[in-house]
């Protein structure tokens, strides 16, 4: 049997009928009074197109000559032909492997080797990783559980304690130490929620039996599969990967609103570099973010385990700011990358896998930013038919055009699911209520949202632009466009007077901005149209920061 990380040799046809395997690690273990040898290791040699000699089947042979022996792990002992299950049931026995001074006498099975045919396992591994306790209540109940990661010298494997077993191990298991562990049940892994190498996981309950184990240093602390960050662009979005990079520069931490979730969430750009040449955005997530400027001051070396590949902006990566994100790693390559960047390696020349403030209403950092002129001068919105360019600069805004009949705005539909999302554009019946052409509804109210044109300045040129709802909101320091129609209609509340005092007031006011540029056509005639992506108030404190990282990076 293969162990399952190794099915893909089947899929793509390495190994078929006749070939000749050189085996360099296995396992013994005996289903059904049958024996059966899970191969962990090996190479393909070659395939002479029909099977060698008469082999017979290894149960009809002497049981003395069953020998196991594992090579590659280190520190076990081949332990020879009985089992400790030997003879007695129908049950699987668990795999003969002993560790060599370990104080459990149980037999320990590598987690590479686990799979469905064995009930009974014991694993010796470090946790790597511990999440908080989550809560759950639904219909069915209530009831709590907590995961952790945990690894041996062969691969890690997520685990679930579930209800009791939550309160007898949760405060038990550290983080870093070496645990046996048996007593739980093996199931596929979920690959939407688990990064771990094993294809299973592990679910625990109360019955679980651990135990402590001396740390005598064969387990490593962290397995990386570290990837260049330059090799970013070949990584599928939604894969995960290791990465280790200086910490180049650190962004504002800011909160958003998830909008899956509703709730609140805390996050901070990273710009991350590595001696391939690459450079890479990666945000962090969580309480660790608002303290993200302090803790990644300095230009450290920091370990991301497992962080998420988006092609959000080019390749951007996602790491949570749980203990998958280890500041200044104690690992060789810590110490190869430490010394690249400070002979030199922080002069060099830059790949850059995430392209500045596309999509996401992302602070253009000072070494991103062009200037106005560059829209025509770089011809941008032309380079590509579906795609449009962006450009980040700093500007005023010079002139908004307010006399739009009726105001700066448009009539939403009220309707704030899909597919409508308070966005498309209502009009009026001649009973007064507002019909939606997207959700076919009509509804008394209608939502007002901004939409207007203005001019932005800097030094170099000035260009039309068009501002939508949300931008414009951060203009009029958060003044809604539905409050604002309310003043424009009611001369008691300042009408047509107050309405322009907030575009005078708006006027003249320097933002750092990112805009689309994208090539639309209107009957045939091509037009290039710039409209504001991301606006951001000129913080000087910021400012001067982020012209200062981009001296010390040049
Ligand atoms: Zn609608």
């Amino acid at each position: 049997m293969l162990a399952t990380q190794n099915n893909h040799y089947v899929e793509t046809g390495a190994i078929a009928n006749n070939v000749i395997l050189q085996v360099s690690d296995y396992m013994k273990n005996v289903v059904q009074n049958k024996t059966l040898i899970i191969l962990l290791g090996f190479q393909v040699l070659n395939n002479p197109g029909q099977s060698i000699g008469s082999p017979s089947s290894i149960d009809n042979a002497p049981a003395a000559s069953a020998t196991t022996h594992a090579p590659t792990v280190p520190k076990t002992e081949p332990v020879r032909g009985s089992n400790p299950y030997g003879g007695m049931s129908q049950a699987p026995a668990a795999p003969i492997m002993r560790t060599a001074g370990s104080s459990s006498s149980k037999p320990i099975t590598p987690i590479a080797a686990l799979n469905m045919y064995q009930n009974r396992w014991t694993i010796k591994a470090r946790v790597t990783n511990k999440s908080d306790i989550r809560h759950w209540s639904n219909a069915k109940g209530e009831g709590q559980l907590f995961s952790m990661e945990v690894l041996d010298s062969t691969m890690d494997i997520r685990a679930t304690f579930f209800k009791e077993a939550v309160d007898k191990f949760y405060n038990m298991l550290e983080v870093d130490k070496i645990y046996c562990l048996s007593g739980g049940r093996l199931k596929a892994a979920n690959m939407q929620y688990n990064t771990c190498k094993s294809s299973f996981e592990i679910t625990f309950d109360q019955n679980a039996e651990i135990t402590l184990e001396s740390d005598t240093g064969e387990i490593k602390h962290q397995s990386y599969d570290l990837k260049p960050i330059s090799e970013l662009d070949s990584v599928e979005p939604g894969a995960h990967v290791d990465i280790l990079g200086v910490v180049k520069s650190v962004g504002e931490p800011s909160t958003i609103v998830s909008k899956k979730s509703g709730k609140e969430l805390q996050k901070c750009e990273l710009t991350i570099g590595d001696d391939s040449g690459g450079e890479v955005a990666c945000t962090i997530w969580g309480d660790r973010a608002m303290g993200a400027p302090q803790e990644f001051a300095g230009t450290p070396v920091v370990a991301f385990r497992r962080a998420r590949v988006s092609d959000f902006g080019g390749r951007t990566l996602s790491a949570s700011g749980g203990n998958g994100t280890v500041v200044n790693p104690k690992l060789p390559e810590a110490d190869r990358l430490r010394n690249w960047w400070q002979s030199g390696g922080n002069q060099g020349a830059v790949k850059k896998m995430s392209t500045g403030g596309m999509g996401a209403n992302r602070f253009p950092e000072f070494d991103q930013r062009k200037n106005i002129a560059a829209i025509k001068g770089e011809g941008m919105g032309h380079s590509s038919e579906s795609k449009p360019d962006y450009v980040s600069f700093k500007a005023t805004v010079s002139f908004i055009k307010s006399d739009k009949e009726g105001g700066a705005w448009y009539p939403a539909c009220m309707n704030p699911e899909d597919p409508c999302k308070n966005r498309c554009k209502v009009t009026q019946n001649t009973d007064g209520t507002f019909h939606c052409d997207r959700c076919n509804q009509s509804n008394p109210d209608c939502l007002y949202r901004y939409i207007f044109s203005a001019t932005i300045s800097d030094g170099s040129a000035t260009s039309w632009v068009s501002f939508f709802d949300d931008q414009a909101r951060i203009l009029f320091e958060g003044m809604e466009a539905n409050d604002l129609q309310k003043i424009y209609v009611d001369e008691a509340q300042g009408g047509m007077e107050a309405y322009q005092g907030f575009f005078s007031k708006a006027q003249f006011t320097d933002w750092v901005f990112t805009c689309k540029v994208k090539q639309e056509f209107h009957q045939d005639e091509a037009r290039v149209k710039t409209s504001i992506q991301s606006i951001h108030p000129v913080d000087y404190a910021k400012e001067g920061r982020s012209m200062l990282n981009a001296i010390l990076a040049m």
